[in-house]
């Protein structure tokens, strides 16, 4: 198969809301690609004394509704077209959210699985010393993604505010709570999308109570999902998987238990009393909420026909093919778009810039009201503009979304 490249599907999403909704041409090709971006050559040195030249990207995709917002990923298969549809899809993200941000995505070329944590310390310090004049708490705030997390962060926030020469808490979100981090940061992404699910099980009339529920991918993502799904929407988690392969077991699954043995084995693969299957398996499962929240072009139009979950959740970025779009759209699947889906991650951090310029923390319970009225909001105004367009709820969170990036740069004079 040949791989499909991402920003050409972002492009190929964009277009399609550009025909609906009769856009401009200038706007249609301004937001067809990224206003900046930064290519940055890294060498940092190994343990065995050696040095090693690592590649690194910084897209900032359009920032007409504020300063730029993004997660840096550190991936072997690491593409600039990849961080240039990220960087895209957080564009629609925070406008579909009324975050008052722009988009951006960041990039590394390399292994974290087989980095020591001194390593991956330096590659994160010459990535920020790399792209320090281009972020900022008011330019560009990146933030954990795929392989990245608080630590990661904590040693970001720290270089730069050492190059500023004053803590700069607010040039990074998902940093760790003692050091200006948010509550509910962790487990914000996941969360946000159980919120999604709970509205749009409403809309398709599933009880949440007898529900089975298929998730690729366990890390961050994957991993609260799971434990919101039970402990909020009691929901029986049927299967999971990693990297490595899936499980499945029919009386369901506990998350923290899975999660244990991951930890222990590196892998939720064989834990006890669950049958094998493959990452495509999963997928194909009879059950009523498929959530992929791994990576990207996962659900193609090989198996989109084969789906059998009644609501697709989207928490990664990019699973679904657009011909898998839209036959499960034929088919009458529910699809939770990513840029809906997951946007509950960069609402909490944008809740964390929030406090750190502040200088003032929230609880957990005021994190929670909050990301929980942004994110029923935004389901509810996707909804209906996929029933006012006749659209799928993909092509109607673009509508909102790209409305209202238009309008800021309309209003800006760009246009
Ligand atoms: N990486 C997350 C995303 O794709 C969060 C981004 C952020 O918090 O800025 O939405």
């Amino acid at each position: 198969m040949t791989k499909l490249n991402p920003f050409e599907i972002a492009q190929k999403q964009l277009d399609k809301c550009a025909e609906i909704l009769k856009l401009d041409s200038n706007a249609h090709a301004l937001l067809r690609v990224p206003m900046r971006e930064l290519h940055v050559s890294l060498p940092v040195r190994m343990d065995d004394g050696s040095i090693k030249v690592f590649q690194g990207f910084r897209v900032q995709y359009n920032d007409a509704k504020g300063p730029t917002k993004g997660g840096i990923r550190f991936h072997p298969d690491e593409t600039i077209d990849t961080v240039r549809a990220l960087a895209a899809w957080m564009t629609w993200k925070c406008a579909l959210l009324d975050l008052p941000l722009g988009g951006a995505k960041g990039g590394v070329i390399c292994n974290p699985k087989e980095m020591s944590q001194g390593e991956l310390e330096r590659l994160s310090r010459a990535y920020i010393r790399a792209i320090y004049q281009f972020v900022g708490p008011d330019k560009d705030v990146p933030a954990p993604d795929v392989y990245t997390n608080p630590q990661i962060m904590a040693w970001m926030m720290d270089e730069y505010s050492k190059i500023a020469g004053k803590n700069q808490f607010g040039v990074i979100t998902g940093k760790p709570l003692s050091l200006g981090g948010s509550a509910g940061r962790n487990d914000a992404t996941a969360r946000g999308g159980i919120y999604a699910i709970r509205e749009a099980a409403r809309e398709c009339g599933v009880d949440l109570e007898k529900a089975t529920v298929a998730i690729q991918g366990y890390g961050n993502a994957g991993y609260y999902a799971a434990c919101l799904a039970k402990s909020l929407l009691g929901c029986k988690i049927v299967a999971v998987s990693d990297s490595k392969g899936g499980i499945f077991a029919k009386e369901g699954l506990d998350p923290d238990a899975v999660n244990e043995h991951k930890a222990k084995t590196g892998s939720v693969i064989n834990f006890p009393n669950t049958k094998a299957i493959s990452n495509e398996d999963l997928l194909e499962l009879e059950v009523d909420i498929l959530i992929p929240a791994a990576l990207e072009n996962v659900i193609t139009d090989k198996n989109a026909p084969n789906i059998k979950a009644k609501i697709v959740a989207e928490l990664a970025n990019g699973p679904t093919t657009p011909e898998a779009d839209e036959i499960l759209y034929k088919n009458g699947v529910h699809v939770i778009p990513d840029f809906l889906c997951n946007a509950g991650g960069v609402t909490v951090s944008y809740f964390e810039m929030v406090q750190n310029f502040y200088m003032y923390y929230w609880d957990e319970k005021e994190v929670h009201e909050r990301l929980e009225k942004k994110m029923t909001l935004a389901y509810h105004s996707v909804l209906n503009a996929s029933k006012k367009y006749n659209i799928n709820m993909r092509q109607a969170a673009y509508v909102v979304a790209v409305e209202r990036v238009v309008e800021a740069m309309k209003l800006r004079g760009w246009l």
